[in-house]
């Protein structure tokens, strides 16, 4: 039987890479739910070719146009706006839901589609990073829902944990000595500190190997997104932040390893698309063809590991500093960082003006907590207001 599929965000980069896979196994999956913020036109393409039950448009100028389009192509969608998109996986009664909106945006819709006792692949690594403790807890609480990661270091790690894994904490597991995330190093890897002052948001999003969305390409340049996968990887695996490191690889290939305490490494590797690990989230348990390329063993001439350089990319150090104090650190290093992120590709800011912004945010709401998911979210404006009003 076809699997009802959510996808949440569908117009950006994870999103169309879900249709991509999803296209070419029609017999498993339909698509129930598509959503997007603005991109109407790609939003419709996407409704002519895959039918969808519903969709959510955030730009509600384009609503009465979307309506009027699918109208004319004989698609039969429900256009919903911007304010059902936090319920959208129980509207559409998915059983899959993608999360893929970028930004703590996701964070709502995710943590409702966990407590509907969805089954939710995380691309959306903000919402782990703002809200990681309500949303274990919204786990919990369900026992039908299940959340499977999508970040390439995340999927890596899944794959390479035992299969009755439940958390380091766990008596069972004392055996995982240390889990490894690998990071590319970003566009700017070579850089000089002097070089990094005068890098622009274009030199930014021109990754070496993935194609992504503008803000992860960032995130991926001021090592922010490597800090914001650290914190991921706590909330998703459990594991104390002495167990958590991150070792430069500039090739992508060894997506992320986890270290026993017998010496073994379990490495999981692949042609960097992200393809792979959506294809495997999806099919969780089993697996399904992908159509993302084979590596060729004989054409990698090598691979190589490096440390991190923290003085050069502050960003680093503070997600591992807002990990470390907790509470609602994490959200506000993530809502500042969001700002910041926002400001320099609107040439606003530098590049260094990215952390420091972050680090005034984590100083300013030095004691900041939360219990639930509306005051993380007021936390979160908070967090925004007070970056803006420094920028
Ligand atoms: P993107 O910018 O290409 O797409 C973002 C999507 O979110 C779009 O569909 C957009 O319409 C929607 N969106 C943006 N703001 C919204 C809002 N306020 N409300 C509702 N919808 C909104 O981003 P992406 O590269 O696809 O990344 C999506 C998420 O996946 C991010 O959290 C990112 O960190 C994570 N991720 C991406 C990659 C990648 O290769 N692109 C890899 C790992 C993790
Ligand atoms: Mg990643």
């Amino acid at each position: 039987m076809q699997q009802r599929l959510a996808i949440l965000g569908s117009t950006g980069s994870i999103g169309c890479s879900t249709l991509d896979v999803v296209r070419t196994h029609p017999t498993k999956y339909c698509v129930a739910a598509l959503t997007a913020n603005s991109q109407v036109d790609k939003l419709l393409t996407q409704c002519i070719e895959f039918k969808p039950q519903f969709v959510v448009l955030s730009d509600y100028s384009k609503i009465a146009y979307l309506i009027e389009q699918l109208k004319l192509h004989n698609v039969a969608t429900t256009v919903l706006a911007g304010d059902d998109l936090a319920d959208i996986a129980e509207i559409a009664n998915a059983d899959i839901v993608m999360s893929a909106i970028v930004g703590s945006s996701g964070l709502l819709p995710t943590y409702k589609a966990a407590l509907a006792g969805k089954k939710i692949l995380l691309a959306n690594k903000e919402s782990l990073v703002a809200g990681g403790k309500l949303i274990r807890e919204a786990l919990a609480q369900n026992p039908k829902a299940k959340l499977i990661p999508v970040d390439s270091e995340h999927s890596a790690i899944f794959q390479a944990l035992p299969d009755d894994f439940v958390s380091s904490n766990d008596s069972n597991n004392h055996s995982i000595n240390k889990i490894i995330l690998t990071a590319s190093g970003g566009p700017f890897r070579c850089f000089t500190k002097d070089e990094l002052m005068d890098v622009t948001p274009e030199m930014a999003v021109m990754h070496p190997n993935w194609t992504m969305g503008k803000k992860i390409s960032v995130d991926s340049s001021t090592l922010m997104n490597k800090g914001l996968e650290v914190i991921e990887a706590y909330w998703l695996f459990g594991v104390g932040l002495d167990k958590l490191e991150v070792v430069v690889h500039p090739q992508s290939i060894i997506h992320s390893m986890v270290e026993y305490i017998d010496g073994s490494v379990i490495a999981q590797l692949g042609a960097p698309d992200m393809k792979t690990p959506i294809s495997y989230a999806l099919a969780h348990p089993n697996r399904i063809t992908s159509g993302s390329p084979k590596l060729d063993f004989t054409q990698l001439s090598s691979l190589t590991f490096d440390k991190p350089d923290y003085a050069k990319f502050p960003c680093l150090e503070l997600a591992f500093t807002a990990l470390k104090v907790g509470g609602a650190i994490p959200a506000v290093l993530n809502a500042a960082n969001e700002v910041a992120v926002a400001a320099f590709l609107e040439h606003k800011i530098t590049f260094y003006d990215i952390p420091r912004l972050i680090e005034s945010s984590m100083n300013y709401f030095n004691c900041a907590d939360y219990n639930s998911i509306d005051e993380v979210m007021e936390i979160d404006v908070s967090a925004r207001n007070y970056v803006g009003g420094l920028i």
